[in-house]
């Protein structure tokens, strides 16, 4: 028989199928294998099967060794790697790469075994003194131990007793030694106890719908403190009971221990988890378990949407607006496309949840295309908090140059005083800095794209970056004259420290970049600001989502605007996503919140909305917005990357491409909304130029970026590297 290899080697030229022969019946699709490869033996992965094979018998090798106890990609998989393969012209290598856990590649993490003894045959029911000497104590302790677990780790049993008496037992063959296979698992230490709740009406709506209709995608806008994961949870069950297996992804940063206490406690060790935070080896057993149908529920961050589940019954993507759910680095993807195709294929339902889902997928529900569940309303008829606008112009203009308004600094005394939590939130997203004028509020933008610019220190010139337009720097404020402009973040190690000076005798914790950098280091702020250790939380953006904390009855938000000037044509939906969330966080349990919220345009309707809790008010305001300047979901941005060492080759081949691709749009005229070459906004990374083409396709999309993937493969070299994105979540 010939097996269809894939080498394990991400290189365009050797990115196609091989045929290998083999005898017999272990080599079988998807199974992961080792073959010869020139004069090396690698490993590779059979995609097909087959009779016969043009290569003559002369070349043709045979497969070394299969390398698992059983296939590791399935039938779905492999069709999903042609799906992704084709949606984002990927090598079929990096398609399959993402499809079993890195570790496991090149044997680096294996099962764990561990050596295990029991009492042998000849020695059960005889009298232990005939064969342990009296004052033998050790020994006696050890065989009593064992004969009565009826096995034991050796490992245990030399540590807790004697290592020396173990090993007399096992030569004189009292014992047998035997290796069993052992789990390890993450988060042990962390269990729940399952809470019954009934649900509201709200809930049950939205249980029905997705529970009672087949493949569909559902959009569940559900505001924060609604009870979506009750939801999840149910519908899970359901799809569990009908013997089917499911998947929930969420951000990496909201897979708190409280989310997997929730679902610990409602499917045991039916659910495997798929994190960052775990080790090699954790991961590659939760995996594991997942693919020989131990566990039937994965719940994880991105890639969890490939975990090694068939005939699954419900797909769930918690807080869909995120943009971590699209991957900027090799190999790019779109998990919500990927969750379709599965959902698809598997003729499931799909769940997006969020308090904010972004405009794209609030559009397409509008449509039509996704069935819209909404949930308006708190558990327990609780209140949304109330959210008060703070101008620090006026902060300004009577003398106060710091980072807290007199306003804010009153109300955490409040807070302080009746014992209860805070949380500061510092905004800041990204490397780049615009500038602001701190007396009006005034922003420099972009003349052409309504998108804030970006302040290149290297060149002194402000920069659009999704048109490449240049404007010299200010001096003065073109607004009010003002000469207090700003650029750039407030820090937030200062913030805790003013706080610390402020509030002497209260404790203050810090989450950001540089406080977890340790894996567990952010679940450990977190436990910890729960467990009332501090009582003011400093962060980023890593505190805005999913945490439940009754005691937080304040939330101050330092520099609202940090967002909503970054150069993003998603900057006033982040703007109000991040408010949302972060607002989300106070009064979610029987004290009411408060929210306090800095900002120097403080009539932004961003903010307005936000105020008011007006979604749909925001929603509809931004699409228009859209619609007019025709960014998603009135077109899709294709970005087309080009790197090299040598910045004449990376401009070669963006020539090449640009003239191609021009081509291509003068043909389709009516499908271009936009396109251009430029150096990209960050010229240079780690010694390699940057150049790019952006363009925007209103229409026709599915066929225009297949011509775009073949005028830029046709101009590759080796001497450039060529990334194609689609709506990308970061220009730079
Ligand atoms: P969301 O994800 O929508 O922000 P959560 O799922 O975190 O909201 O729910 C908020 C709180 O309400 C949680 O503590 C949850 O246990 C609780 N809860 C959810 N549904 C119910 C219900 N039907 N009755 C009582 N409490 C509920
Ligand atoms: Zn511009």
């Amino acid at each position: 028989m010939i097996a269809e290899v894939i080498v394990d080697i991400s290189n365009s030229e050797v990115d196609r199928i091989f045929d290998y022969s083999f005898c017999g019946d272990e080599v079988k699709k998807g199974s992961r294998v080792s073959v010869p490869f020139g004069k090396r033996t690698i490993e590779g992965y059979v995609i097909g099967i087959k009779d016969t094979t043009s290569v003559s018998s002369d070349k043709l090798k045979d497969i070394v060794t299969v390398l698992d106890d059983r296939p590791v990609i399935c039938e779905e998989m492999l069709d999903l790697m042609r799906y992704m393969c084709e949606r984002y012209n990927l090598r079929i290598v990096d398609a399959l790469r993402l499809f079993i856990p890195s570790q496991m590649r090149g044997g680096r993490i294996k099962e764990l075994k561990k050596r295990c003894v029991r009492v042998s045959d000849d020695f059960i029911g005889v009298e232990p003194a005939e064969f342990i000497r009296a004052g033998a104590k050790a020994q006696q302790e050890i065989f009593d131990y064992v004969s009565n677990k009826g096995e034991a780790d050796t490992a245990y049993l030399g540590r807790e007793f004697s290592a020396a008496a173990l090993r007399n037992l096992i030569e004189r063959g009292v014992f047998t030694c035997f290796e069993k296979s052992s789990r390890r698992t993450p988060y042990s230490d962390i269990v729940g106890k399952a809470k019954e709740v009934a649900l509201t009406s709200a809930q049950k709506e939205a249980v029905k719908a997705v529970t009672e209709s087949g493949c569909k995608t559902f959009l569940l806008h559900g505001v924060t403190g609604s009870g979506k994961t009750e939801v999840y949870m149910r519908c899970i069950s359901d799809a569990l009971s009908k013997g089917k297996t499911a998947i929930m992804l969420e951000p990496e940063i909201s897979l708190t221990p409280q989310v997997l206490k929730n679902f610990r406690a409602r499917f045991g060790d039916s659910v495997a988890i798929l994190h960052s935070g775990l080790s090699a080896g954790e991961r590659f057993d939760e995996w594991r378990r997942l693919l020989c149908g131990e566990a039937r529920v994965a719940v994880g961050a991105r890639s969890a949407i490939f975990a090694p589940l068939t005939n699954l019954g419900l797909i769930i993507i918690d807080e869909e607006h995120d943009p971590s759910y699209v991957s900027d680095s090799n190999p790019r993807y779109a998990t919500l496309e990927v969750a379709a195709f599965r959902a698809k294929y598997n003729n499931c339902g799909l769940l997006m949840g969020s308090a904010t889902p972004s405009v794209e997928s609030y559009y397409k529900a509008k449509c039509g295309e996704y069935e819209l569940l909404e949930m308006r309303e708190r558990i327990s008829g609780r209140q949304l908090p109330d959210i008060e606008i703070i101008n620090m112009c006026d902060e300004l203009r009577v003398g106060n140059n710091g980072f807290f308004s007199r306003r804010l600094i009153a109300e955490l005394e409040d807070c302080m005083a009746a014992g209860n939590q805070a949380i500061i939130f510092i905004n800041r997203r990204g490397y780049a800095s615009f500038v602001m004028c701190r007396s009006c509020g005034y922003v420099a933008k972009c003349e052409r794209c309504d998108v804030s610019l970006v302040y290149h220190r290297d060149e002194d010139l402000l920069k659009c970056h999704y048109c490449n337009n240049r404007y010299r720097p200010l001096d003065a404020c073109p607004q009010c004259h003002g000469t207090h402009l700003r650029q750039g973040y407030i820090g937030t190690q200062k913030v805790a420290e003013q706080l610390s000076a402020m509030f002497p005798d209260k404790r203050v914790l810090r989450m950001d970049n540089d406080t977890t950098q340790n894996k567990d280091a952010h679940l450990d702020i977190l436990r910890r600001f729960g467990a009332k250790e501090a009582d003011i939380l400093v962060g980023t953006q890593m505190i805005a989502k999913g945490h439940d904390f009754p005691d937080v009855t304040l939330v101050g938000i330092v520099d609202a605007d940090m967002s909503l000037h970054f150069a993003d044509y998603r900057a006033t939906e982040r703007t109000f996503q991040l408010i949302t969330q972060v607002a989300g966080r106070a009064g979610r349990d029987k004290k009411p919140g408060h929210v306090v919220l800095q900002t120097y345009t403080p009539n932004h309707y961003v903010y307005r909305l936000a105020v008011r809790n007006d979604y749909t008010g925001f929603y509809e305001k931004e699409c228009n917005l859209r619609e007019v300047t025709k960014y998603p979901p009135f077109s899709k941005i294709v970005r087309v990357l080009i790197t090299a060492d040598s910045e004449k080759e990376a401009f070669d081949v963006l020539k090449a491409d640009f003239d191609d691709i021009n081509a291509l749009a003068r043909d389709n005229e009516k499908c271009f909304a936009y396109l251009s070459a430029m150096k990209s906004p960050v010229k240079k990374i780690q010694d390699k130029y940057r150049v790019q083409i952006v363009a925007r396709i209103t229409r026709d999309f599915d066929r225009l970026i297949q011509s775009i993937y073949k005028i830029t493969d046709s101009h590759a070299n080796n001497k450039t590297s060529c990334f194609v994105e689609i709506n990308p979540s970061n220009m730079s």
